[in-house]
């Protein structure tokens, strides 16, 4: 993932005198559809409704913090990445976007694989019964186990990530009397942004083989020599957060010249390609991401023309979202415990979680959006802060937000999109008890990842 989460957006070092912040929105009440999980609503006394259910009896069933996840629209993100790509592509979510038993499940129903990148996410993925062939095993620096476990469960691609790692799956792989089918990851030399376009220095990162220099040449020259794997094709992931194809493009052209110089150099044409993920999602209002249908034809038609125009077949292409299919599909619902203006700045808002449930505003500095979600209100719009409970000055949710003034103590506000790199990225920080994730379907609730207990603490913590 790269740093900068938003590089392009607005940064409102100054919020008081940014024109982007400060006018309000018109309307505090309203809840914009493109930052939102598609059931999420208001009943007739204000309160948001999500699956049918309104937060307030969420809140008294399961308490706050809690992450409340839409399932019919995370199927609907699923079914439609998996639609939009039709039978001659994969799609792979990312499990690390967040993952539990039952989001495998789901997965699983609607037609798509699972990329994972440790153990604990393989052991995840294998007990809710995701078929070993359509998982993929990623990562910079996979131990000798977890290659050894991915090799022995049949997981259907490891992407390789340094020449170590060539020879540690080749061997493993004969030792076990298999032959795995692996694909190399390389990095093209782009990083893609928003809007901009950084076409340095990017090569100087832990994952990937560089392509410039001739080392992923190398690496393909290497695997192809060994009995252990099958090298079935090359893997690019440029970053995250991206709304532009132009990054995309780049990628995709480079990657097929190096099918090219292998079909060139080997007499072989490897029969995938992988584009990795990356692909964005609104945070606020400001974001306008693509529609899964959009990023399908714009990939196929560059590969397509990348391929005709170097005489290669089409190779078969596979994607990688997660924060994409799950990030809009759930919000983080908060009680407020303090409200605190500080005369000629603005007002601090305290909630129950923090940077504990929300890490990626101190890591990214991400921007999100926030609403009052217990009732609607009338009252002017107070210029607001969204920070947690954390000994940490840094630990804000929403770095800018305007919330209604009359908010007070009790009051439910939510954060939405965070259904990605939230819960997946919680910690204890502070012993603070991580959120449970509550899907709701229907007018149904169910807790899919239960809430931590101070017993949960305690366990480990062996004295
Ligand atoms: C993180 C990652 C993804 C998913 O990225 P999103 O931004 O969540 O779509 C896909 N592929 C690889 C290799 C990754 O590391």
């Amino acid at each position: 993932m790269s740093r900068s989460a938003h590089p392009a957006g607005p940064r409102h070092a100054d919020v008081l005198t940014d024109g982007h912040y400060s006018a309000p929105p018109a309307d505090l009440n309203a809840l914009d559809p493109k930052v939102w999980a598609h059931t999420v609503g208001r009943d007739a006394d204000g309160a948001v409704t999500v699956g049918g259910l309104p937060v307030t009896r969420l809140a008294e069933e399961y308490g706050t913090p809690a992450y409340i996840l839409d399932e019919s629209d995370f199927r609907e993100r699923a079914r439609a990445w998996r639609t939009a790509f039709g039978a001659d592509a994969d799609v792979f979510y990312a499990g690390k976007a967040f993952l539990s038993r039952a989001v495998v499940r789901w997965l699983h129903e609607e037609g798509l694989n699972l990329d994972v990148c440790s153990g604990g996410e393989l052991a995840t993925a294998l007990s809710a019964g995701m078929p070993a062939e359509r998982i993929a095993f990623h990562g910079n620096n996979k131990s000798p186990e977890e290659i050894e476990r991915a090799v022995a469960a049949g997981v259907g691609r490891i992407v390789l990530d340094s020449f170590q790692e060539i020879v540690r799956v080749a061997h493993t792989a004969q030792a076990l009397g298999k032959r795995q089918r692996v694909q190399i990851r390389i990095t093209v030399g782009v990083e893609a942004h928003t809007h901009e376009f950084i076409a340095t220095a990017h090569e100087d990162q832990k994952f990937g083989i560089p392509l410039a220099s001739g080392q992923a040449a190398e690496a393909v020259r290497r695997a192809l020599q060994l009995d252990g794997i099958e090298l079935i094709g090359i893997h690019s992931h440029i970053g995250s957060q991206i709304f532009d194809m132009s990054g995309f493009e780049v990628a995709a052209h480079r990657v097929v010249g190096l099918l090219k110089d292998i079909r060139d150099e080997h007499g072989v044409e490897l029969p995938e390609i992988d584009l990795g993920g990356g692909l964005g999602i609104a945070y606020t209002s400001d974001d306008d991401p693509r529609e899964p249908h959009e990023i399908a034809k714009a990939l196929t038609e560059i590969v397509t023309r990348e391929c005709e125009s170097a005489r290669l077949r089409t190779p078969r292409i596979s994607v990688e979202p997660g924060r994409a299919i799950v990030g809009p599909t759930a919000f983080t619902l908060y009680e407020v415990g303090t409200v605190k203006p500080l005369d000629g700045l603005r007002t601090y808002v305290s909630v129950d979680g923090g940077m504990s449930d929300n890490i990626r505003t101190a890591l990214y500095d991400a921007e999100y959006s926030v609403a009052l979600v217990s009732r609607t209100s009338d009252a002017e719009p107070m210029l607001a802060r969204v920070v947690g409970k954390h000994c940490e000055s840094g630990d804000i949710v929403v770095k800018d937000a305007f919330l209604p003034g009359d908010l007070a103590p009790g009051d439910l506000i939510a954060v939405p999109a965070t259904g990605a790199y939230c819960r997946s990225m919680a910690s204890n920080y502070n012993h603070v008890l991580r959120p449970p994730v509550v899907a709701v379907r229907d007018g149904e609730a169910r807790v899919i990842v239960r809430r931590e207990t101070e017993e949960d603490l305690l366990r480990l913590d062996v004295g």
